[in-house]
């Protein structure tokens, strides 16, 4: 870890989170100061981390907030976040979240089907409000990434399909509470192949010429968030590369005069200053391989078992000569595995484990499955 020391890390109860604020600031300041030269506006998707001290960094910066709940949308604002920058994007929204956005007039809501439209159409009117909406829009771009978090294909069920859109369009002056600001577009996560988003530009250029051959001209224009993270190299490749991610935008992407460019970053602003940090109970021996059964499992940090994400294991009381083994939680099911055939430093019951780039779609994902006490989170790196 790049600015925690090792001793730091001792004394705490195991499982825990390790935040390193030092490295969180970094990350956002460079994302900031990268969109700046263009002029790009980042809302922060919340859902990948929602711890208080994590939020009050991003605000340092001005970002936004990019809500996927009610409870985010209340996260946000209680932090601090000015409501004229918060978004709400979801498939699902119940009418009790519409409302408590509507209620608190937010910036935008990011709206995913007609239906949905219908109803916000609806409770705006009997709040005698106007809500701004952007459209979802499903660009049919592969993403690349693991089909779990693929969610910009036709056969996802997150957007509205291009082909619904001239119906929708003649549609939407009848939806009288409703005023179309923007159009939005997110396709997946952890991608890594950038040629992806030079794709996306692409067609979002080609539906935006489509709106235009309608007279239709948004103010603003939503990317998404998608920007992977190395979860092999977590400590040379700590800083996403900002600077290529939005030169791709600034290059293909073609705005309208005066048209707004927003993004909606999460993983990669905060993946890499998060550490699930746990001790070994038990080494067992197997037939091919031997386990470290750790005190941390899927409960603490599901993506392994989710997406069989790779996360990198590092033990930080050995530095014996390397052996095999498959590093797995307590939890009753064959699925709670954080690696297999990893190799490691001879290890034995009591060495503390830090499995990396556990900042986002971690913590946030912890569950009391099998009764278990929530991990606590401690933060390095104070100001
Ligand atoms: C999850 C999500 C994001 C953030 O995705 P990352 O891959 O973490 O950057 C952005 N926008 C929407 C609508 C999302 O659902």
């Amino acid at each position: 870890m790049l600015h925690i020391d090792k001793s730091e890390l001792q004394n705490h109860p195991t499982p825990f989170y390790a935040y390193d604020l030092q490295l969180l600031r970094e990350t956002l300041l460079s994302a900031a100061n990268e969109a700046q030269k263009y002029g790009y506006h980042v809302h922060y998707a919340l859902k990948a981390n929602t711890n208080s001290p994590v939020l009050k960094e991003v605000l340092n910066v001005g970002f936004g907030a990019d809500c996927v709940s009610g409870n985010e949308v209340k996260k946000a604002l209680e932090s601090g976040f000015p409501a004229g920058k918060v978004v709400f994007a979801g498939v699902g929204k119940s009418d009790a979240e519409i409302n408590f956005g509507l209620e608190n007039d937010i910036f935008c809501f990011n709206t995913e089907s007609v239906h949905e439209l219908e109803v916000l159409n609806e409770l705006a009117g009997q709040k005698g409000k106007t809500a701004r909406i952007a459209l979802r829009i499903n660009p049919n771009v592969n993403a690349k990434t693991h089909h779990y978090i693929t969610t910009g294909l036709e056969e996802n069920k997150f957007g509205i399909n291009f082909w619904e859109l001239p119906q929708l369009l003649d549609y939407l002056p009848e939806l009288e509470n409703l005023h179309l600001v923007g159009l939005h577009f997110h396709i997946g996560s952890q991608i890594t192949d950038l040629s992806v988003f030079k794709a996306l530009c692409l067609r979002v250029n080609e539906i935006q010429s489509w709106f235009l051959s309608r007279n239709v001209v948004v103010e603003h224009l939503n990317l998404g968030g998608g920007l992977g993270v190395n979860y092999h190299e977590p400590d040379t490749d700590a800083i996403p590369d900002f600077a290529t991610y939005f030169g791709i935008f600034k290059e293909f992407l073609k705005p309208e005069p005066g048209q707004q460019v927003h993004f909606e970053l999460g993983r990669a602003l905060v993946a890499q200053c998060g550490t699930l940090v746990s001790r070994v109970l038990y080494i067992k021996k197997g037939i091919k391989t031997n386990f470290i059964i750790l005190d941390a499992g899927m409960t603490e940090l599901m993506r392994p078992a989710l997406y069989q994400a790779y996360h990198k294991i590092e033990n930080l009381s050995s530095q014996a000569h390397e052996l095999r083994y498959d590093v797995v939680g307590p939890i009753c099911e064959s699925s709670d595995c954080f690696g297999k055939a990893v190799m490691l430093p001879e290890t034995n019951r009591g060495d503390l484990l830090a499995i990396r780039t556990a900042g986002a779609y971690g913590e946030v994902m912890s569950s009391g499955y099998n009764l278990r006490e929530k991990a606590p989170a401690f933060y390095f790196g104070r100001r």
